[in-house]
């Protein structure tokens, strides 16, 4: 029997991946993890060796975590009934399964047997890594705990998976619960000629309006939502949209208010349970903060460095508003800060999108992209022809090595060492919007390759870079907003840290590194995009190939750091929140949770007429998966500290400096999680990370040096 799913062709059969397949292909890599599973169990003892224990459980899953993963992306972008109905009959089997490995009794002897034996001392220290990390991600998962305590964590985190997931069903339910329907065209003065576009094909898709009598649906969806709120003049409408958002998991059925203290309750017993002090303690052992207390520490260090500066911004806007209105000065309404904002960010800096767009077209983008990087880092990229071939209709003459793609849009590359010409790896891009494709951008591995060795060449690595940008219109290339730009470097950045690996781990190799670390690569990337240099290697007119003009340049780089304080302070915040509910959950329980948000949040927000209600009821970073961002919404801030810090030694020695390129594929982009990040980091800055550049590159400090909040001396005891 064929299985499409599981097949391990390099280049992917997509046409070949049929929803019909779906359940006997899942079936059968389920039953061949568990059958390998009991081989490690049954071959524990005397004889153990590396590869009958690690190395074997990390191939046990491989052919599931194959076809999952080919799935799951599949789901993601091209989204359909009958795929999605097989998805979710599989979805509690496999969830269940891979949650079962960690409390496995036998399994566990089996390794911690060999764990523990002498034999480790031989390994070598990539091995050894990934043996001392798997025994604290068990330990970490309850593998240790006598049999009770065990069903107890097991029971723990099925009602987690439930609540957590009743929690978005809410914020869900209740952001698509609301709409807005407007018949006035003069009540959408303001508002740009796209989102007025936009809310009239929502109306016509919900069969409202026509041409005589038009109408414009509004949503609680970001893109709607936003451009009322930064846009319209009419404060009834921004209003109106503000009262509905602020309320989204907050009334009625739809209430969360409960569930977070069920959750916040669920995961202190969790952490408990496994000796560690609270959830953020157990949830950042491995992570480069290691501690709640020292990621508390860092957000608060930040915010007391920034606070100045954040009121003096809150005043400015206030003087403006009372300025162009003519009214005395006082705290602005938490529906006018964002249309305020926008105004005076408009009149300061004469700059919005349009301009810039005609400087960003996506193919140019890409090639000017591929062309700095194949300098800082010694590679070479080269588009491929592939064919789509729509699914279910793969002719039988099809020759065996033609490349597919899921649709007509995406595009294929390899990437080659520009020295060895050797195949590191290969990636699909996908970057415009389709309806059965889920929003937002990001970068997935296919496949993880192996480094070479003496007797066997090296194995590429696969992956995929997907985006929502700007589409083409009229027959023009797509022309790309700055911010979106931003985004394709972000994605390529996380997608050479996969193509790059050099692990002969898998499991450690490319973006599988702890969650405050994984954003350096794509973060540091978007730095480019800021310099002159750089940017006259993509950003070229794409009638004229002019570079963008010096007064459009200088306006880009002074409207960069607009109200940076007000925005860098929302991240501290959440932050924040997130830290005290995961430390100090007994310190807050019960309590009414806006007095809860006024007690942890003061100084942290905007002074207001009306107090927003608190946002814990529709935080879905938090509490839409058992642990998701929970205790690591920190990590944002975290890792921009990293880039920018990183980044100076790019400024210092030439941002195209091919040296200073290659020192950080060498030392951060090649070895995944193959040693501890901070000493990655330290092999490429000669240092620990400092604070000062994030700050200065906010226009929130001038230059000094300041420590991080230290990484390394603070360990639980
Ligand atoms: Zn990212």
């Amino acid at each position: 029997m064929q299985h499409p799913f599981l097949e391990e062709d390099f280049h992917v059969k997509w046409s070949t991946l049929v929803p019909e397949a779906i359940e006997a292909d899942i079936r059968h890599a389920l039953a061949e993890a568990r059958e390998q599973l009991a081989a490690i169990r049954e071959a524990a003892g005397v004889e153990a060796t590396y590869e009958s224990t690690f190395g074997a459980l990390e191939k046990a899953t491989e052919s599931l975590d194959h076809g999952w993963g080919r799935l799951q992306h599949l789901d993601s972008v091209c989204d359909e009934p009958a795929q999605r109905a097989a998805l979710n009959a599989m979805l509690p089997e496999v969830s269940d399964f891979y949650a079962s490995i960690p409390l496995d009794a036998g399994l566990w002897q089996a390794l911690k047997a060999f764990g523990h034996s002498a034999a480790t001392r031989d390994l070598d220290p990539v091995r050894r890594r990934f043996v001392e990390e798997t025994m604290a991600s068990f330990i970490e998962s309850g593998a240790d705990l006598p049999p009770e305590q065990k069903q107890r964590v097991a029971a723990i985190e099925a009602e987690l998976s439930l609540l957590t997931k009743q929690y978005a069903e809410h914020v869900l339910d209740a952001t698509n619960a609301w709409d807005l329907v407007v018949t006035e065209e003069a009540k959408l003065a303001g508002l740009p000629e796209s989102a007025k576009a936009a809310a009239l094909a929502n109306a016509r898709a919900k069969g409202l309006g026509d041409d005589a009598k038009p109408a414009w649906r509004f949503t609680l969806h970001a893109p709607s939502m936003m451009a009322v709120m930064q846009h319209a003049d009419d404060e009834a409408l921004r209003r109106a949209v503000w009262d509905a958002s602020v309320k989204v998991g907050a009334e009625g059925d739809f209430d969360n208010g409960g569930l977070v203290w069920k959750i916040l309750e669920l995961r202190q017993e969790k952490a408990t349970a496994l000796g560690h002090a609270h959830f953020a303690d157990l949830t950042l052992v491995r992570r480069m903060a290691k501690r709640g207390a020292t990621a508390l520490a860092f957000v608060e260090d930040l915010h007391a460095r920034i606070a100045g500066a954040f009121r003096r911004e809150c005043a400015e806007l206030a003087a403006y508003k009372a300025a162009k209105t003519g009214s005395p000065q006082e705290p602005l309404e938490p529906w006018e800060t964002a249309y305020w904002a926008e105004k005076r960010r408009r009149e300061n800096h004469a700059l919005d999108d349009e301009l810039l767009r005609p400087y960003f077209p996506v193919d140019r983008v890409m090639a000017g992209m591929f062309e700095l990087t194949g300098r800082l880092c010694g590679v070479r990229v080269e588009p491929l022809p592939a064919v789509f071939i729509p699914r279910g209709q793969r002719p039988t003459e099809t020759a065996a090595d033609t490349i597919e793609v899921w649709h007509p849009d995406v595009t294929f590359y390899d990437l080659l060492d520009a020295a060895s010409g050797e195949h590191l790896g290969s990636f699909y891009a996908d970057w415009h919007p389709r309806e059965p494709k889920r929003g937002g951008a990001w970068m997935n591995s296919l496949h993880t390759g192996l480094p070479g060795g003496p007797h066997r060449p090296r194995e590429p690595h696969l992956g995929l870079i997907i985006g929502n940008l700007t589409a083409p219109l009229d027959g023009k290339p797509a022309l790309l907003t700055h911010a979106e730009v931003e985004t394709i470097f972000h994605e390529f950045g996380h997608l050479l840290h996969h193509l790059l690996s050099d692990v002969e781990v898998k499991s450690l190799a490319g973006t599988n590194v702890p969650w405050d670390f994984v954003e350096l690569p794509s973060q540091i990337m978007e730095n480019f995009c800021w310099n002159r240099a750089a940017l006259d290697l993509f950003a070229r007119h794409h009638q004229t190939g002019a570079p963008i003009p010096e007064d459009l340049f200088a306006r880009m780089i002074a409207a960069r750091n607009f109200m940076s304080a007000s925005a860098f302070m929302r991240q501290l915040a959440l932050g924040k929140l997130d830290l005290e509910l995961h430390t100090r959950p007994g310190h807050y329980r019960g309590r009414d949770w806006d007095e809860v948000d006024r007690e942890i949040l003061a100084g942290y927000k905007m002074p207001l007429k009306t107090e927003p209600p608190t946002m814990v009821k529709r935080f879905n970073h938090l509490f839409s998966s058992p642990t998701g961002y929970a205790a690591g919404y920190y990590s944002y801030k975290w890792a921009e500290v990293l880039d920018a810090d990183a980044f100076t030694r790019f400024e210092r020695e030439g941002v195209m400096n091919p040296a200073t390129g290659r020192a950080f594929r060498a030392a951060v982009l090649s070895k995944g999680n193959s040693a501890p990040p901070e000493e990655l980091y330290r092999d490429f800055m000669g240092r620990d990370p400092e604070l000062a550049p994030l700050l200065v590159r906010a226009g929130l400090a001038a230059s000094c040096v300041l420590r991080m909040v230290s990484t390394a001396a603070e360990r639980p005891m």
